[in-house]
């Protein structure tokens, strides 16, 4: 196997994908140290030849397959996000009432918290509620006049 290009304006044997068969491309110039722009004599498409690295593709490979291998385990942690995500899918789009500790809250109600963002009401107390943000569930004070 060679690991040398080819010298410009010489022809060598290769595929081309146009051709579907193996024909003389000519090189037309040098682009790296291991590519090259070639052109079939046939059909004069032009192309990028690379020489082939010898375990490369083998190391990709490798690679590729370690990476499929791996199956992240269902952490409990994920229960949060899955139920925000849930919320978030079914009423997203709603509107929600903007956060202010001044306004009464009622269970299950949508808000939108200027720092927080979007929420969802989980408890209601006379002085504070239980809102579900995307990261956790945080303890806000309402109803205060
Ligand atoms: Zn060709």
């Amino acid at each position: 196997m060679t690991d040398v290009l080819p010298p410009v304006a010489k022809s060598f044997h290769t595929l081309c994908k146009k051709c579907e068969v193996e024909r003389y491309h000519k090189v037309l110039t040098h682009t790296s140290a291991t590519s090259a722009k070639i052109e079939c004599e046939v059909c004069h498409s032009k192309k990028t030849y690379t020489i082939p690295k010898a375990g490369s593709s083998m190391a990709k490979k490798a690679t590729t397959k370690s990476k499929t291998g791996v199956v992240k385990p269902r952490a409990k942690k994920n229960s949060h996000a899955d139920e925000y995500g849930a919320l978030m899918l079914n009423r997203g789009a709603e509107k929600g009432t903007p956060f202010s500790i001044k306004t009464k809250f009622k269970n299950d109600e949508k808000i939108e918290h200027g720092k927080f963002g979007p929420g969802f009401v989980k408890a209601v107390q006379p002085d504070r509620v239980d809102v579900m943000f995307s990261d956790e569930v945080k303890t806000l004070m309402h109803n205060k006049v």
